[in-house]
């Protein structure tokens, strides 16, 4: 697996592994950076057909959270954790989410957990009987569900990409494609079918599919039509990543591409520049899909109600800076470009407080 060779391409801090004999737990936590502070990132649990690729996973997720944190102006690093599950059945337990709260806990607070794809609030508040540095929960921990947020940071970046194309950002006549129609994936449906846009879904997951079509009027696509060739005006990307690759680049009927995955890409750094030579707008995954991160980062931060409300409607601001800034190019690039600017940014002023406080070779005496 050469993990430190992959600690060093991705720039992570550190990584750990744990296994505990009781339970059958095996997980892996990633922190990629601390520089702007500690670091807030999902707990995933999935059944990994491989060890690498759940390093995989991780390094990448991780990543991805220290500029989600940056990119939305946050005094937080990125870190991210996984589980690997035996096999897809494995139901969750206390047991096996308290000894997770237990390896969290060995990162005293430099690591926060919380949701993410397999890990519900109730996990969340079985991992905060071991550690107080879990948000996410109802009783134990707080924060509770971040979907919510997530959906709606992801609408307001869609708002931003019809501006940056020079359209209303009104949906009653366009057509969005959700992939997954799960926690996020249901909740921005919703929002779209509230502000008029027909939504056609697609889950592997029948039972889901169709709550979406029974509750909303979502129109699902059936078996023999491909989300990925469907003439639309939004694809929203919200299951797992890496379903845009070359391949599936090259099939999109769409302008613009804005979900709630993260990871988007299978290829960030080819893929990005492929999109926008096929004139598609692509809303970078971990600025549309901010919200929960600020919902739950704000709370640990102490941001009140309305700071944290604002940040979520400054998403489509955001957006529209990193859309213009790409000036035709690859937004992926572009936002990785100006989430680091604002790393370099936050510490350069950490330094300058650090060397009014520090007594030492700083001039303050
Ligand atoms: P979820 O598990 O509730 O929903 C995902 C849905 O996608 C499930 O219903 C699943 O059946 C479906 N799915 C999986 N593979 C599919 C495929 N190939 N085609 C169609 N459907 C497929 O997860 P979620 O919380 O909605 O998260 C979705 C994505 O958003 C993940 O990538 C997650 O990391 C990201 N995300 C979530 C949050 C959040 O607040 N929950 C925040 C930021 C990013």
């Amino acid at each position: 697996m050469k993990v430190l060779e992959q600690m060093q391409s991705y720039g992570h801090e550190r990584v750990a592994f744990h296994q505990d004999t009781k339970t059958g737990l095996k997980a892996v936590i990633a922190i990629h950076s601390t520089t702007l502070g500690n670091a807030l990132g999902g707990t995933r649990r999935w059944a990994y057909a491989s060890e690498s690729d759940a390093l995989h996973d991780v390094l990448r997720l991780s990543e991805g959270m220290t500029y989600k944190a940056a990119a939305s102006g946050l005094a937080m690093g990125g870190a991210k954790s996984v589980i690997i599950m035996p096999n897809p059945g494995q139901q969750p337990t206390e047991a096996e989410a308290r000894a997770m709260g237990r390896f969290v806990d060995t990162f005293a607070g430099k690591y926060i957990a919380a949701e993410d794809v397999g890990v519900s609030p109730q996990y969340c508040d079985w991992m905060a009987l071991e550690t107080k540095h879990v948000m996410g929960g109802n009783t134990v921990s707080h924060g509770g569900d971040p979907s919510p947020y997530t959906a709606l940071g992801c609408f307001n970046s869609m708002k931003a990409c019809l501006v940056h194309l020079g359209r209303k950002p009104e949906f009653s006549q366009l057509t969005v494609a959700i992939q997954g129609c799960g926690a996020t994936g249901y909740r921005l449906a919703k929002l779209l079918r509230s502000a008029g846009a027909a939504v056609l879904v697609t889950d592997v997951h029948v039972p889901t599919m169709k709550r979406a079509v029974e509750e909303l009027g979502c129109v699902a696509l059936g078996n023999d039509k491909n989300l990925f060739e469907e003439k639309i005006d939004i694809l929203a990307p919200c299951a797992l990543g890496g379903m845009l690759d070359a391949k599936t680049i090259a099939s999109l009927n769409c302008q613009i591409v804005c979900g709630t995955a993260n990871n988007q890409l299978a290829h960030p750094s080819t893929d990005g520049e492929t999109l926008a030579k096929r004139g598609i707008l692509y809303s970078p995954d971990f600025v549309a899909n901010a919200g929960g991160l600020i919902r739950l980062a704000g709370l640990y931060l102490g941001m009140s109600e309305a700071e944290i409300d604002q940040k979520i409607v400054d998403i489509e601001a955001t957006t529209l800076d990193v859309l213009r800034e790409a000036n035709g190019g690859s937004t992926s690039t572009a936002a990785i470009n100006y989430a680091k600017r604002r790393i370099a940014e936050g510490a350069a002023s950490k330094q300058l407080v650090g060397a009014g406080k520090c007594g030492s070779g700083c001039g303050c005496h």
